[in-house]
């Protein structure tokens, strides 16, 4: 019936809110003044893989999700929570969190059209060309996909790295940034080597006060 959803949510809120008092009694008193998370979380929306696979609490994790997690030049969304996270709340630490089984990865190794989110998928679609070679290499369609999952955690954290207020956190060693992979399987998490940027001086630009003739 019309409502009984919504109903339901906030009932399971009163329980939750009580049982997280019950369990840590300053967390919301501290949370009411203020925010202080240590961590940029950036996932997928997939209702499977989020933030909470680290039993964070809450105001621990600042956190972005998207289709596929991605971090694309010009999203001003994602952009401007970067630049919050790192320059005004600071944070330690960036997870860019992918996961197997992923619809947007699976989508991007099809051909189907799926109307405006075609646009969306085309950063991935950039980085499934950038890889064809070995992306096709692989037998079947699920080695292909998992294997673009984690090429994108790998694109993604070059480009969360290429953004100027990491580049600058970076420098001055105050932050971390990894790539993890989530398998929604088994609910457990774990970090994926992430290689070198080899294209790295390509894309830095620098403060100058010199006049560019
Ligand atoms: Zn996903």
């Amino acid at each position: 019936m019309k409502g009984d959803m919504l109903n339901k949510l906030l009932d399971q809120n009163k329980q939750w809110a009580d049982k997280m008092d019950k369990a840590h009694p300053d967390l919301f008193e501290r949370n009411g003044k203020g925010q202080q998370p240590e961590v940029l979380w950036i996932g997928c929306s997939d209702s499977r893989a989020g933030e909470g696979c680290v039993d964070c609490l809450p105001g621990t994790v600042f956190v972005h999700r998207n289709i596929a997690n991605m971090l694309p030049y010009g999203d001003l969304s994602s952009l401007s929570v970067v630049q919050f996270a790192v320059e005004v709340l600071r944070v330690e630490q960036i997870i860019i969190c992918g996961h197997y089984d992923c619809g947007g990865v699976v989508a991007t190794m099809g051909n189907k059209r799926l109307g405006l989110m075609d646009n969306w998928l085309k950063h991935l679609r950039d980085v499934r060309a950038r890889h064809k070679d070995e992306l096709y290499s692989l037998e079947t369609l699920k080695e292909r996909c998992n294997r673009l999952v984690e090429l994108n955690i790998i694109a993604q954290v070059h480009n969360v790295k290429r953004m100027a207020p990491v580049v600058d956190a970076l420098a001055e060693g105050r932050i971390e940034v990894a790539g993890v992979l989530y398998d929604v399987g088994t609910g457990l998490l774990r970090t994926l080597e992430i290689p070198a940027d080899s294209n790295e001086e390509d894309y830095l630009v620098v403060e100058s006060n010199e006049s560019v003739e």
